[in-house]
């Protein structure tokens, strides 16, 4: 809630004081006193570098409080000031490196594409995001965290046997050393057509989370070898039934082509004389779509949450029905997950079924 409300009034400020407008001047301004030839789309790049800076500023307080009190508070944050300061300062620079790039791009599509700029911009979106997803494991991913490869044994065996048995096209197999953010724990998977690779945190694994606290055996966190088996057959659900390119696909609707071009939408935002198509996009995707992302994401929800269910009934079929739910009641444990929700409360904001309703899943007769 005080986040929620935190937001309100940093967008209520944004409207009321017109600052997108001032800011637009401001980077005006900008390019001037480094005397750069004034055109729209270096404009847009320093409009972004100023609002991307200004948000990885407002942002920094209640990322500190989730942090280093409440995940502290509940002995799950593993960063040192030192770790967070290079975290923020890495992806604050990654972020004023791509972000503008990517919208003066994006301006220059909308500027040549005639009446039908919205189709490049959505294979302009579309080409980006499968490239980024391409290239972050390899290169963006490692900047922040360290990857290694599985170390043989019988976790690296059972994982291909796995694999081979499905014909999941397995090309590498990586650690991350999670442990040194949080304790929290999760595996996923991502690539592309015979490129997969397969991520388990060192948090899941209970052999390699090395937790400083000397526990016994029994206390410590983590699953063995059959319950991350369970787990990975669950994501590999998500890949037989190609949900990550389904979700993608339907995430890609967009329609404001037509109310783009009304000088209304500019002039609520203080612009009279001239129309940033950067600030169109931003006004139209931000403020005058956001009832219409609010229903979207609920959408997403409803659908994420079947997708959960059907990877959940794909390592059932594999047989892996009763580790499966050992590591679910496990993982809840070790993450301090609350497993009693509200219907309503649950329906509107989790992307994943509650662990009562998936151990039910499970329990069902096929
Ligand atoms: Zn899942």
């Amino acid at each position: 809630m005080f986040q929620d409300f935190y937001n309100v009034i940093l967008s209520s400020v944004l409207i009321w004081y017109l600052l997108i407008f001032h800011i637009w001047e401001c980077s005006h301004d900008f390019l001037m006193y480094f005397s750069f030839e004034n055109n729209e789309i270096l404009q847009t790049a320093a409009f972004i570098c100023i609002t991307s800076t200004i948000s990885a500023v407002t942002a920094l307080p209640l990322s500190i409080y989730k942090t280093f009190i409440l995940e502290e508070k509940h002995g799950f944050n593993k960063q040192t000031p030192v770790f967070f300061v290079k975290d923020w300062l890495k992806s604050y620079l990654l972020t004023i490196v791509i972000v503008p790039s990517l919208s003066c791009i994006a301006v220059y599509i909308v500027k040549i594409g005639g009446d039908y700029f919205f189709v490049y911009l959505w294979l302009f979106a579309m080409v980006t995001m499968l490239f980024f997803m391409t290239v972050y494991a390899d290169y963006i991913a490692p900047l922040f965290d360290t990857y290694t490869p599985l170390p043989d044994g019988d976790l690296r065996t059972k994982i291909e046997g796995l694999a081979a048995s499905i014909k999941f096209p397995l090309y590498k197999l990586y650690l991350v050393e999670g442990s040194k953010r949080s304790v929290h724990s999760n595996a996923y998977f991502y690539g592309f057509f015979n490129n997969k690779r397969i991520v388990l945190f060192d948090t899941l694994v209970k052999d390699y989370y090395k937790s400083e606290e000397k526990n016994d055996n029994d206390d410590k966190k983590g699953c063995d070898t059959e319950e991350v088996l369970a787990i990975l057959a669950h994501e590999l659900g998500h890949w037989k039934h190609n949900h990550v390119l389904k979700q993608i696909l339907i995430m890609q609707f967009c329609a404001f082509g037509f109310l783009f071009q009304y000088p209304q939408l500019y002039q609520a935002f203080g612009f009279v004389n001239e129309k940033p198509v950067i600030v169109g996009l931003i006004v139209v995707l931000q403020f005058i779509f956001s009832p219409y992302n609010s229903v979207m994401s609920f959408l997403l929800i409803i659908l994420s949450r079947k997708y959960e269910f059907q990877a959940d009934r794909f390592a059932k079929s594999l047989g892996k029905a009763k580790f499966l739910k050992k590591a679910l009641i496990k993982l809840g444990k070790d993450n301090l997950s609350f497993p009693v929700y509200d219907w309503l409360y649950s329906s509107w904001h989790h992307s994943h079924p509650t662990l009562l309703q998936r151990l039910k899943h499970l329990d069902k007769e096929d």
